[in-house]
């Protein structure tokens, strides 16, 4: 019902120029060797901030018992609610270039300022073991996972309007106006990203929304709870 729909008329406007909002970087060698992406799947989850996507993916976990979901390393200051290695790996400037450099991440984007990178050996060495890997990245790094990796589902979650977008953000008062401003026009960006996605589930009622993705991940894994 959500594969591939036309979002078309889904709130105006969304035919904004895309701005370019990260540069993002995959590591192919990753997937070389076809083993890699048989065994389990890549469920790739992107939104614009406000979206409810946090909320969303830990409810995935908590119902798919054979889903993980890949801590980001990023660059960005932990906000006041989070926690490092919980919400990311928190990690400096120089340490993130230095992993880069080691080809440590199966992709990388700079996304608000901020640096942004999956580890592949935590993907790598779960999708071997059987175990589906949540990637929850911006709209650039879902776009280099897919061309790696066209196994990779990818799922994206659309707020119900923009000002709804705007009234999350504001409610977080985790970013300041500027940022909340910033957070807004890229999210204009990434909505008008969304048609490239397999799936999109609108996030205007948190249960079915919960519902919609979890069908998904059933379907996309031929499994059932
Ligand atoms: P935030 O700082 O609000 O948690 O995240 C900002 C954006 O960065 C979100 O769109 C989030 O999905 C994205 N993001 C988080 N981790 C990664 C990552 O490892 N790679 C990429 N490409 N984007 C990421």
């Amino acid at each position: 019902m959500w594969r591939r729909p036309s979002c078309k008329n889904f709130l105006s406007p969304v035919s904004q120029p895309a701005l370019v909002v990260a540069q993002a970087y995959v590591n192919y060698d990753l997937f070389r060797q076809g083993e890699v992406v048989k065994k389990g799947k890549i469920f790739v989850i992107s939104a614009a901030s406000g979206s409810g996507k946090t909320t969303l993916v830990r409810g995935l976990l908590k119902e798919c018992k054979n889903l993980v979901v890949s801590k980001s390393y990023t660059t960005r200051a932990l906000r006041a609610n989070e926690k490092n290695r919980r919400d990311y790996i928190f990690v400096s400037g120089k340490v993130f270039a230095a992993a880069r450099k080691k080809k440590a991440f199966l992709e990388w984007a700079k996304v608000f300022g901020n640096y942004y990178g999956t580890p592949a050996d935590f993907v790598e060495k779960k999708l071997k073991t059987g175990k589906s890997v949540v990637l929850v990245i911006d709209v650039q790094g879902a776009a280099k996972v897919k061309k790696a990796a066209p196994g990779a589902v990818l799922i994206f979650i659309m707020p119900p309007s923009l000002r709804e977008l705007e009234n999350r953000l504001r409610k977080r008062k985790s970013d300041r106006s500027a940022q909340i401003k910033l957070r807004l026009k890229t999210a204009r960006a990434e909505i008008a990203q969304a048609k490239r996605y397999d799936y999109i589930v609108i996030n205007d009622n948190l249960s079915r929304a919960q519902r919609q993705l979890k069908e998904i991940v059933d379907s996309e894994c031929g499994t059932e709870g």
